[in-house]
């Protein structure tokens, strides 16, 4: 396809991590495209998140390599130590998972990617990012869509991408299936400049302490001048939420009985944001017609294998592709995008569950999950090809620069 700024634009509705990578990726097709997004400006919070070797090889399609190295940290290691004992279970190096998958394993401060996507974006005269547009409603007439926002507004594009997260109004309209399922399960996060990180922490690893229904991770964040720190714990106690602050005297009780470690690493932090952790199970169909979802709305996953941007990012080239391969036939590059999607996506979905029930084990199941975890080690390790490899319907790359790891000031 050419670029043809007067075609009628493909509508994002959302201006996360998704909705802007999907703009970036179509932009890069030579579509013009128009960003709905109902907060006042493209930002994000929260803190840090990991970055599998899988989506560097997408930032390479995107040429976002050198800004997010600009602005990533590298760790060297991934230690998991349980949580009760303090022991260390295992660690491995995911500087050498380059080897493997020619392309790194990152970290990367939420705002920083998303400013690096939105400076890509600012880039290209095909895009326009409009904010405060809160999307309330949106129609397919058969040869285009139309959506409303809250403040009354109307517009019109060739086909719709709903990038509006696991809450999303635009799945409604498709799959009809009311809220995500609330996991029980909490997340608070922080972050630290790195000289009020204990001198004994500050380690170029990111290290897991897991088990009882709880688990804490730290690692360097934004060239090592941050670190950051996820917990998570089980709760009943909140149904949904997003963006609020967490209660330290809750978090002190649930780790109570965690290792004198991991309770003073906690006290190095007065205030928490908080996440309330949802999912969905799998679905097959999330498109319709001119609509279609990509990210969270599609297939909203638990945190516990990092991989819920990675996965809206591979989403947005894959459905780049699929439009210009359907030569601008939208509903038929949708059905097959989703048809080249949701078995991978599923996996990780699913996946992701299994994952958490490793990392909150307790008492027997606990003692044999470290016992797994050595004899696996012991063997060459877990094989994540499956996440981590090329993928079929992603486009081949050769191979991604390889970054130094981080080094911090000790
Ligand atoms: C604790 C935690 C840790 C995580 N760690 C990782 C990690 O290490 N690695 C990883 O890859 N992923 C991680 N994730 C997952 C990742 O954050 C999400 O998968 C990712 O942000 C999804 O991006 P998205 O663009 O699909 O949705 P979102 O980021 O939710 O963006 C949706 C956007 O749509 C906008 N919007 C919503 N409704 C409307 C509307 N009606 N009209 C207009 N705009 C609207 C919102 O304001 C928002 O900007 C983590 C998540 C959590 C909670």
């Amino acid at each position: 396809m050419s670029a043809n700024p007067q075609a009628a634009p493909v509508l994002v509705v959302g201006g996360g991590i998704g909705g802007l990578t999907a703009a970036l990726a179509l932009s890069r097709k030579g579509i013009p495209v128009q960003v709905l997004e109902q907060a006042a400006e493209f930002k994000e919070i929260g803190a840090g998140i990991q970055l599998g070797p899988n989506v560097f090889r997408m930032f390479e399609v995107l040429g976002l390599t050198d800004a997010v190295f600009r602005w990533a940290a590298f760790p060297e290691a991934l230690e998991m130590r349980d949580s009760m004992t303090g022991e260390s279970v295992v660690e491995m190096r995911i500087d050498k998972l380059y080897d493997r998958y020619h392309a790194p394993y990152g970290v990367i401060h939420r705002a920083d990617l998303l400013d690096r996507i939105h400076d890509a974006c600012r880039g290209s005269n095909l895009i326009e990012l409009l904010p405060s547009r809160k999307v309330v409603s949106i129609e397919d007439t058969g040869n285009g869509v139309t959506v409303h926002t809250e403040g009354g507004e109307t517009y019109k594009g060739a086909a719709l991408i709903g990038c509006d997260g696991l809450w999303s109004t635009v799945r409604q309209h498709i799959v009809g299936d009311g809220k995500p399922v609330v996991s029980g399960h909490i997340a608070y996060r922080a972050v630290l400049p790195t000289a009020d990180w204990p001198k004994e922490y500050r380690l170029p690893k990111m290290i897991i302490w897991a088990g009882d229904k709880t688990h804490l991770v730290h690692y360097p964040l934004r060239r090592g001048e941050l670190f950051n720190l996820v917990v998570v714990f089980h709760s009943d106690r909140y149904e949904e939420g997003w963006d609020s602050y967490g209660d330290p005297a809750e978090l002190h009780e649930r780790f109570s009985e965690k290792c004198e470690p991991v309770r003073t690493l906690l006290k190095k932090v007065n205030s928490w944001k908080m996440w309330v952790l949802c999912d969905r199970p799998p679905i097959k169909n999330w498109s319709k017609g001119r609509i279609t979802l990509l990210g969270d709305a599609a297939h909203p996953m638990l945190q516990y294998l990092a991989q819920g941007a990675c996965m809206a990012i591979e989403d947005a080239v894959c459905l780049a592709n699929q439009i210009e391969a359907a030569g601008g036939d939208y509903a038929t590059a949708f059905r097959k995008y989703q048809e080249l999607r949701y078995l991978r996506t599923a996996r990780v979905q699913i996946m992701a569950r299994v994952y958490g029930e490793v990392y909150h084990a307790n008492n027997v199941v606990r003692e044999l999950r470290n016992k797994v975890l050595r004899e696996w080690l012991a063997q060459g390790g877990v094989d994540m090809s499956w996440l981590y490899g090329e993928q079929p319907e992603l486009p081949h790359v050769d191979s991604v620069p390889q970054p130094e790891t981080t080094r911090l000031v000790s």
